[in-house]
């Protein structure tokens, strides 16, 4: 993918401070970071999303951001961390190639999480139906 950021720091073309890579995956950081020690997981193979990318790379993936997060922690001293994934502009993804954000954290360090909301009159259950029916697994 010619235009895609994440796709041209893989081939070279556009410098990052890299932490791992191996022939299919590499983690970056973050050039905008939460925290110092922020860093990007990506395939080498451009896939748009979570939803397009296949069962195989989710899996492998899942393994890497664990070792990533638990290097994270280790390497920064940092007593936890986040790990997320943005799909769709809606939810924050601002580059379509699958990536997944280590985010070392601190206490008080400032970020916090999204409020909650609560559920009124029954709601909790017809929107649970909705997730349900859709929930067959492949
Ligand atoms: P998203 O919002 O798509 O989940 O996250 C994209 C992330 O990529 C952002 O946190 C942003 O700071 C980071 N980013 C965008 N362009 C570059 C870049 O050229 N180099 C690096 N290292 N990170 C980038
Ligand atoms: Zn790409």
């Amino acid at each position: 993918m010619q235009d895609c950021i994440f796709c041209r720091i893989i081939t070279g073309e556009v410098p990052a401070d890299k932490v791992y890579e191996d022939d299919k995956y590499l983690a970056f950081l973050d050039i905008a970071p939460i925290n110092p020690g922020h860093t990007l997981l990506v395939p080498k193979k451009h896939y748009q999303d979570i939803i397009s990318a296949p069962d195989e790379v989710l899996c492998e993936i899942m393994k890497l951001a664990r070792l990533l997060g638990a290097s994270v922690m280790k390497g920064l001293e940092a007593p936890a961390f986040n790990l997320g994934v943005n799909t769709g502009k809606e939810a924050g993804q601002a580059v379509f190639h699958l990536h997944l954000h280590v985010i070392p954290r601190f206490e008080n360090d400032g970020h916090k999480m999204w409020g909650g909301g609560s559920y009124r009159g029954g709601e909790a259950g017809r929107v649970a139906e909705k997730i349900k029916k859709e929930m067959t697994r492949k």
